[in-house]
């Protein structure tokens, strides 16, 4: 929008039909005072300013604009009479302003300078933008090396504890060896079994992420029993962590269609995480039930719990609780599977949590086989 300041209605009235005929917006203004009022609140293109008002002359006003951010961008135009000086001219530049006109004014040259002045202005602002997207882009870049890197240093630490662990219980199970020890033997064995589990875990989410990122995540999909799978896990479960108590409410024998091993992946990883998460001796509630022609399930646990804007990001490729992430080890990939296994059954995945009260995290799929999009 263009805005004409001239004390002199004519001349305002003659300059704005020549520049609204040639579909430019424009606004006025009788008096510099009123000017810098109205270019407070609005941004201008271009500003076409008479030099001689009386009150505050043209100059002053492009003074005090100067100034202001909402200016910025603006160029102005001043208009002199025919009598106005050299003297006059370069006062007009030093103040900020970008071009010159003597009055009585030659229509055809302010339209050529005003449709310059646009060309730059638009130019000017296509560069702007592109400079924005572009430094938003650059950002965006490194954000992504910064958490692949992050996630590097996480996932090592991670795979290295594990082996670590290995490597100790197998010094201990030589000496157990030479004293012919064998219940001691046994112990050591086990629990380097369990860290190799861990291991295989740590391993085949790793393998996920990387299937799921080019789309060769692969479902076997057919009917089977969800509560056999569910016993199953549970009763494996409970025997490995005889420190909490895993209770299940709800049984249907009806047979289910999806990928058994899938779903077993995610029941577990939402048990771990209840066991993870919640305190040593509190009980784990699970429960089934058909809603409708769909199967829901959940695991609620009475531990840290979280915020609801936690919620709404805990399923984010590696997003880990910050707050809690140095207390507990993980790699804030468990539940990104979780949802792609889920979304893959054409079901939904949530979770309702309390700080410090706990959470319960659910999925609820059709229990019969849908078209596949
Ligand atoms: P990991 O546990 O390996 O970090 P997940 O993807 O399974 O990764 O979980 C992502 C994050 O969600 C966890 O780091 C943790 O902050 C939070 N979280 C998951 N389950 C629970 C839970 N039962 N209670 C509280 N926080 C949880």
């Amino acid at each position: 929008m263009i805005l004409i300041v001239d004390d002199s209605p004519e001349n305002i009235i003659s300059l704005q039909k020549v520049l609204e005929k040639n579909d430019f917006e424009v606004d006025t203004a009788l008096s510099g005072e009123e000017a810098l009022k109205k270019i407070l609140k609005k941004s201008y293109v271009l500003i076409i300013l008479d030099v001689q008002m009386p009150g505050m002359d043209g100059f002053e006003v492009a003074e005090a604009i100067s100034g202001y951010s909402k200016a910025k961008e603006t160029a102005i135009i001043f208009l002199s009479a025919a009598t106005a000086n050299v003297k006059l001219i370069t006062r007009g530049y030093s103040s900020g302003g970008l071009d010159y006109i003597s009055k009585p004014v030659d229509m055809n040259i302010l339209l050529l300078k005003v449709k310059t002045f646009y060309r730059i202005y638009e130019q000017s602002r296509a560069l702007n933008e592109m400079q924005q997207s572009l430094r938003e882009e650059i950002e965006f870049r490194k954000e992504a090396e910064r958490k692949k890197d992050e996630f590097i240093s996480i996932a090592s630490h991670e795979l290295k504890t594990p082996m670590t662990s290995i490597k100790g219980y197998i010094q201990l199970l030589e000496r157990s060896l030479d004293k012919d020890d064998k219940e001691t033997i046994r112990k050591r064995l086990h629990k380097v079994q369990n860290q190799i589990e861990k291991l295989n875990i740590l391993i085949a989410d790793l393998l996920d992420i990387s299937k799921i990122e080019s789309g060769k995540l692969k479902f076997n999909k057919k009917y089977f029993s969800f509560n056999n799978l569910l016993e199953h896990i549970i009763e494996i479960m409970q025997q490995s962590n005889p420190h909490v108590k895993i209770l299940k409410k709800g049984n249907f024998e009806a047979q289910i269609y999806g990928d058994e091993m899938r779903l077993e992946q995610v029941i577990i990883n939402f048990i771990t995480n209840a066991i993870k998460y919640g305190p040593d001796g509190e009980e784990i509630h699970i429960t089934t039930e058909m809603r409708g022609d769909e199967i829901y399930f959940s695991v609620r646990d009475f531990g840290i719990g979280m915020s609801e804007e936690h919620q709404k990001k805990i399923f984010e490729k590696f997003y880990r609780i910050e707050e809690t992430s140095e207390r507990f080890q993980g790699l804030g990939i468990g539940l990104y599977i979780c949802q792609e296994i889920i979304e893959r059954h054409h079901g939904k995945i949530g979770a309702n949590s309390v700080p410090s009260e706990g959470s319960e995290f659910y999925f609820q799929i059709p229990a019969h086989p849908k078209k596949e999009a």
